[in-house]
């Protein structure tokens, strides 16, 4: 099913289960006698077309006596404990308007089908994700963004055979290639094929993986999640090594691993889509009110963005191992840096990148890095083998 319709479907569904609901539990004609005045309440509210019977019905008594009923069985010999308990839940119910209760209802229901319809599993860390962008959109957002750094970066970027460029070519292949063989082997890294959810890695196929290097000072590198890396010749002043520059390539392949750019994306369209149902179902929120709460949104998503970080410093860890490259320069290669961006204990809290020690430190762990040694001497035995058997062809 493509994933044009299966939004389609969600959204059908979130609408109509409100009125499903309403229209089922609508029959008992006590409650248009007892909850008069919420059905007042609710002509407000819903749309003129409809019964106030509907709208009111779905929280019935009968389904409250019903509660009851299941309390006094449930606690025998303590009744005085089973009655106050449903009759307060009863009552905090009731004190909500049915019109509000049936917008939450619906909030409720349409999160937790997004959330099952976008839930994916991260290869490499086995962590699970919501992502509500498609692979197609996200991917035309990546080449937007990397249409705009051509822009920006025009007359900078070194040409394919500067001997800078065949560098920095030769070590991102060879990060490509890991990763291309760790995803054909389901054991590699936590997150693939573990626990019977399967890691999705479709959107890695068919990527058109480029890197450019673009001829400025400033340590940088980046990545556009359509595949295309920019790294800094700055860069090169404090990385030297071979496997220094591989490290900070294998981490940016690591946030296209982890569709980050979706990750983040996926958080702020929950906020969107809050904000349309307020604004369609209870009043017209205006940019004056929304402006602050997603600026104050966006502060709140630092600590998933630095965890994002730290996951990508992760993914790119076991891939910079998978290439062949010692992963043990890897702390060092995040000191280095963090030294350059002037580490403070406020990064930690405040930035979109932990600190270097914190980055260093997390991947120093001794299981974090047996497990990146152990694929290091696998793949360096796998190398070696290779090189023999070449040798005596
Ligand atoms: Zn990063």
């Amino acid at each position: 099913m493509g994933s044009l319709r299966k939004a389609k479907l969600a959204i059908n569904v979130i609408r109509n289960l409100g009125s499903k609901i309403s229209t089922r539990s609508c029959r008992n004609p006590v409650l248009e006698a007892n909850n008069y005045q919420l059905k007042q309440q609710c002509v407000s509210v819903n749309s003129p077309s409809r019964s106030n019977i509907s709208r009111v019905s779905w929280y019935s008594p009968k389904k409250f006596n019903s509660f009851h009923t299941f309390g006094r069985q449930t606690h025998k010999g303590r009744p005085f404990l089973s009655r106050s308990y449903h009759s307060s839940r009863a009552h905090a119910l009731n004190l909500i308007p049915p019109g509000l209760r049936r917008i939450l209802l619906r909030v409720l229901v349409g999160g937790v089908v997004i959330t099952i319809w976008g839930l994916e599993r991260i290869p490499y860390s086995g962590r699970f994700h919501v992502i509500l962008l498609s692979e197609d959109l996200t991917r035309e957002i990546g080449e937007n963004t990397f249409n705009g750094k051509m822009k920006t970066y025009e007359g900078k970027i070194l040409p394919e055979t500067h001997p800078e460029s065949v560098r920095v070519k030769s070590i991102a292949n060879d990060i490509i290639k890991a990763l291309e063989k760790g995803l054909k082997n389901e054991k590699l890294g936590s997150g693939l094929g573990y626990n019977g959810f399967k890691a999705a890695t479709y959107h890695l196929e068919g990527l058109d993986w480029e890197i450019f290097v673009v001829n400025e000072p400033t340590v940088r590198a980046s990545v556009c999640y359509s595949g295309k890396i920019f790294v800094s010749t700055g860069l090169f002043d404090v990385l030297r090594t071979d496997a220094e520059i591989a490290t900070a390539i294998a981490h940016e392949v690591g946030h296209v691993v982890a569709r980050h750019g979706a990750e983040d994306i996926s958080k702020k369209l929950w906020l969107i889509i809050l904000k349309n149902m307020v604004k369609r179902w209870i009043f017209d929120i205006g940019d004056e009110i929304t402006k602050p709460i997603f600026e104050a949104y966006d502060f709140l998503l630092l600590p998933f963005r630095r965890r994002n970080e730290m996951e990508a410093d992760y993914i790119g860890l076991l891939l910079l191992a998978s290439a062949g490259y010692d992963p043990q320069v890897a702390p060092q290669v995040y000191e280095k840096l963090g030294k350059v961006s002037g580490d403070s204990p406020l990064d930690d809290y405040l930035a979109t990148h932990p600190s270097g020690k914190k980055r260093a430190k997390a991947l120093s762990q001794a299981k974090v890095m047996a497990e990146a040694l152990g694929i290091y001497n696998e793949s360096r035995s796998n190398i070696l083998l290779e090189m023999m058997r070449m040798s005596v062809i």
